[in-house]
């Protein structure tokens, strides 16, 4: 697990074992607020073993950005804080954790002792502000990545913790392409300093317009080039050959796995548009 800070009270932690998932945490006068966990929990464990011993206060809140284990599988660890989501998170961990974990469970032995926890308070029509000693964390629903995804924006740091909304590839297969479309532009409108992406590195303020431009690009490259395929009759071979790279994007973030995630990506809008068919 690496760590970083990224403004006097907001900590990161990236994780060594998966996809550089991150996890934050921001230190007020009145205890810590976390937003997401690590995938597996030796790592989360750390991480709680490094907030607790600053001294700053017990972890009051946590908070889950979406559904999807590689950020929720420490919500266990958590006992004495309170764990906050979208009412649609909530709802996705109630009808898809369970077997999602008990899927991961078999493939990965570290995750054995891992319990599904699901968000206490929820929210949802309209945004969620959580004013904790002298910090104001507003949650902005922006669907895409998936239909619960949620930003956290930390108001007196300019620092928005935006989870998988926007990452080094976006990445939809278990969300909605024209839904990410429409909530990028939106993570703009934020007085920025940096953005903690949820996976991968921290974006600096002169790189957030164009990190964001070029993942709007990509989803609409993608978008015509699945469709030229599907429109001259061609099959999953012609998919495989629509490289990432003519889309705009590098291959190397992630050590790589952006590739795996960009054909997964083209392969869902190839179903989209043939009705689900295979070929
Ligand atoms: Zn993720």
């Amino acid at each position: 697990m690496r760590r970083e800070r990224v403004s006097d009270d907001i900590y990161v932690f990236t994780s060594d074992l998966y996809a550089q998932v991150t996890a934050s945490a921001v230190v007020t006068k009145e205890g810590i607020i976390v937003v997401d966990t690590l995938p597996f929990p030796q790592e989360t464990r750390l991480m709680i073993e490094f907030l607790e011993g600053l001294g700053q206060g017990k972890i009051r809140y946590l908070i889950n950005t979406h559904w999807h284990g590689d950020h929720t599988n420490g919500n266990f660890l958590f006992e004495d804080a309170q764990l906050v989501g979208h009412r649609l998170c909530a709802e996705a961990l109630l009808d898809l954790g369970s077997k999602t974990l008990e899927e991961a469970k078999e493939n990965a032995p570290e995750l054995e002792e891992v319990q599904l926890r699901i968000p206490d308070i929820t929210f949802d029509q309209g945004d969620m502000l959580l004013h904790l000693g002298g910090k104001s964390l507003q949650m902005v629903l922006m669907p895409g990545h998936t239909p619960d995804s949620t930003v956290v924006y930390v108001r007196e740091d300019k620092v928005l913790l935006a989870a998988d909304t926007v990452m080094p590839l976006p990445y939809f297969v278990w969300g909605s392409r024209e839904d990410f479309v429409a909530s990028l532009p939106r993570v703009l409108e934020f007085n920025l300093e940096s953005i903690v992406q949820g996976h991968g590195e921290v974006l600096l303020r002169g790189e957030i317009r164009e990190a964001i431009q070029s993942s709007i690009n990509y989803l609409n490259v993608i978008h015509r080039r699945v469709a030229q395929v599907v429109e001259a009759g061609g099959g999953l071979d012609a998919l495989r050959q629509i490289d990432i790279e003519s889309c705009g994007k590098s291959r190397i973030p992630l050590n790589g796995l952006v590739q795996e995630l960009h054909q997964a990506n083209l392969f869902a809008l190839y179903q989209q548009m043939t009705g689900g068919s295979q070929d």
